[in-house]
Order: structure tokens, then sequence, then C-alpha cells
């Protein structure tokens, strides 16, 4: 059945507060799963085992309720039940594209509120996971700049948010049944949501070592792409640490530019990040940097910002990723016209990059890269003045 309009469900409408007593297991790595066990009267010498099996109920099969964990005896799973819980982030609402993109608004503990996206490619599935609520960053073009950073969110929220998608697309493999037996719906994931992931980085390493874990969601670190504006020191880290694919929000090709763009420039300059890029111990044909500009009219797209582009990024394997800007309500800026835009691609293609334009996708529920809460905002803003308007 084709949608004709975007559909909007209210998943829950009542807060219900997070338990603060016991320990949350989403989110603690293998060792410090390991070490909990412990502490709550499991045995050292059984303790790789049991992590083994919880771990393989909660990522492996999306199991929460201990009491459904059938290898551990009926016991030991009220003890867990009595100590633990297996919690993640609960969805508010879910909003569904005519394009096929959800966009779920997530509430973490405290009350914040997160989105994650996910959009269906016939050859993948990519999901857009947030790392921060707000951001400390300004980049001038972009809607989470405008918002103060609020605060990290801890590992558990981060996969939370996998898992949470996995819940509502229906991914988990039944217990028992063969991984890797149905197509992937999440394939891809990258951080490109709100936050700047390498201002968060142990819980975001934390986060992606459990989506890799092979016994778990088992996702490839090549597909799993973490964007940031350019935290110099954190990048070499992140090859080591993490292992992921890297996307750079470059934006610019001068410096005087760029510090506007993105103002953290003004602490690593383009010569600075073009050498740690140059640098990143992975690199490889197969493991291209991911260069991020968004296209600005009159701003950053003319044909000598192209042909500068190209002669900076040269001898780092790349592909550029040219993301016509989304606008957002009081945003400072147009996006560039279509034929600009194909213009600074094709220099860039003729280059010897790879230089896809990113299709918008979920437009009609402002889903879009840096347009992030925006909607969200929007929404509670009217619907507090509907209800003022009904007397409330
Ligand atoms: N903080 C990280 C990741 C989140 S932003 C970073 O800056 O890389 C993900 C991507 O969306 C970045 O490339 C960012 O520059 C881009 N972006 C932000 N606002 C945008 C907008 N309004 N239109 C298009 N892309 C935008
Ligand atoms: Fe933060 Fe990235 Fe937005 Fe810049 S583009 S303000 S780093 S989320």
């Amino acid at each position: 059945m084709t949608q004709t309009a975007p559909i909007t469900q209210d998943v829950l409408t009542i807060p219900r507060k997070l338990p603060d007593g016991p320990v949350n297991l989403v989110g603690l790595t293998r060792d410090a799963l390991r070490e909990a066990l412990i502490a709550h009267g499991t045995p050292e010498k059984q303790a790789k085992m049991r992590v083994n099996q919880i771990w393989q109920w909660i990522y492996q099969w999306g199991v929460r309720d201990f009491h459904a964990m059938t290898n551990l005896a009926k016991a030991y799973r009220a003890q867990l039940a009595e100590n633990f819980v297996v919690t993640i982030p609960e969805v508010v609402s879910k909003q569904v594209s005519t394009d096929g993109t959800r966009k779920y608004l997530v509430r973490i503990a405290g009350g914040h509120e997160v989105e994650v996206v996910y959009i269906p490619e016939t050859d993948r599935g990519t999901l857009c996971i947030s790392s921060q609520v707000g951001c400390t960053l300004t980049c001038s073009f972009c809607h989470t700049g405008t918002q103060k950073l609020v605060r990290n969110l801890t590992a558990g929220e981060i996969i939370g948010q996998v898992m949470l998608a996995r819940d509502d697309l229906n991914e988990w493999p039944r217990p028992g049944e063969p991984v890797g037996e149905r197509p992937r719906l999440i394939s891809n994931i990258v951080l490109m949501g709100m936050g700047e992931p390498l201002y968060n980085f142990d819980n975001v390493r934390d986060a992606m070592k459990i989506a890799m874990d092979g016994e778990g969601i088992s996702l490839s670190r090549r597909r799993i792409t973490l964007s940031t504006s350019g935290v110099v020191p954190e990048i070499a880290k992140t090859a080591q640490e993490i292992g992921c694919l890297l996307a750079v929000s470059f934006h610019a090709t001068t410096d005087a530019v760029r510090d506007a763009l993105v103002p953290i420039n003004k602490k690593w300059n383009i010569a600075t990040l073009l050498d740690t890029l140059r640098d990143y111990p992975r690199l490889s044909n197969s493991e291209r940097i991911t260069f991020e500009y968004v296209m600005l009219k009159d701003v950053n797209d003319s044909d000598a910002d192209a042909r500068r582009l190209v002669q900076l990024i040269k001898g780092i394997p790349a592909k550029i990723n040219l993301i016509p800007f989304n606008e957002w309500p009081g945003s400072p800026y147009e996006r560039s016209d279509r034929d600009r835009i194909q213009r600074f691609a094709d220099i860039i293609y003729k280059a010897g990059y790879a230089s896809p334009i990113r299709t918008p996708r979920g437009e009609d529920i402002m889903a879009a890269c840096g347009q992030l809460k925006s909607a969200t905002e929007r929404a509670r803003k009217s619907r507090a003045q509907i209800e003022a308007e009904a007397g409330h």
C-alpha cells in the first residue's frame, strides 16, 4: 500500500520514570557487565559464561525480561531481576514519511529528548543516531548548533537507539533462529544525528563496540560511520579504538569561510585537520574518508571552491558527499541551486573523486540532517498553543 501522507503516531503520552535503583545492563562493556554480575553475587568462576549468555539474550535476541532467559536457572533469573534492569530509551512518537523514512522522538532519563532517523534504501537501511542532547559547537548552518549542550548521552542511550529501532522494525531474530537468515533492515549506522560524537568519545566507543560485537547486533565496522566537525585530537583515537569509517564536516575551502561555518576551525584549522586525516592509520582505498560538504548559496559553492577542495584533499582516499542545505526556521543561509550543485559535483568527479549529491529524505517530517529537534519544538509549541486555546 502506498502512503499518501506522513503518519504521526503517539506511542507514549505519560512519561514513565526510569527506575533509579537497579543497575541498567544496557550499554555496559563486557568487562563492566562481568564486574556488575560479580558485585551482585554471581560466582567469579561462572561470570564469563553468564556474561556470554546474558549478552546474547540482550543483543542477539533483543530480550529484556530476565524471566524469559530460559537457559539460566530460575533462581538465578530471579536474582538478576532483583538487581538489574534491561532498559532502553522510550519512543515518545514516531513519524513515517511518504518515502518510508521513519523519525523517532526518544525520551531519555531526565526527560530530555533526542531524535533518531531510519532511512530505507534499495540496497541498505541506515539508522542515524544522536550522541548528545544539543551540541557545544555552534556551526552557523546547523539547527542543533543553536541549542546549548544539555548533556552527553550514555553508552546505553546510544546503543539503545539502535535497539529501539530494531524493536520498531521487528528486526530481532527469534531466540534460536540462526542469525543472518533475514536481510538486515538496519544495515548501517551513521553518527550524524544531534551532537558531536568525538566530544562524547568514551560512550560512543562503548556503544559502537556493542553494535559491532559478533555475539550480538554484529554490524561490521565498515558499516558504521562517525561524523565529526573536526575534533583533531580524537580522530586517531577513532581509528584505533573504534575502527569505524570516518566522515568529516568540511564545508569550506578557506579558513575564513570555515571559521564562520564550523567555528571549531579556529582551534584546528584546515591544514591541521588535513594533516590528521592524512595520518589516519587505517586509510586505504576501501576505507575512504567521507568529506561532507553542505551546499550554501553564494557562500561555499563556486567553481573556485570545487577546484580548491580537490587540491586540498589530494592524496587522501576520499569521497565528497554534497549535502543540499536543509533550511530550518530562521536559518541564515539558502540552499544552492540544483545546477550549481551539479556543476560543483562535476568538477570534483572529473578530478577523480566520487561526488554523490545527497537526496533529501523525509522532508515532510523534517528528518533531514541539521534539522533534528526543530520540528519537535515547533510541534510542541503548537500543541501548547492548542491547549491554551482550548482553555486548559
Ligand atoms: N556533529 C557532527 C555530526 C552531526 S551533524 C558533525 O558536525 O559532523 C551531521 C551532518 O549534518 C554534518 O555534516 C553537518 O555539518 C550536517 N548538517 C548540519 N546542519 C545541516 C543543515 N541544515 N543542512 C545540511 N546539512 C547539515
Ligand atoms: Fe554540532 Fe555537528 Fe551541528 Fe556543528 S554541525 S553544531 S558539530 S551537530
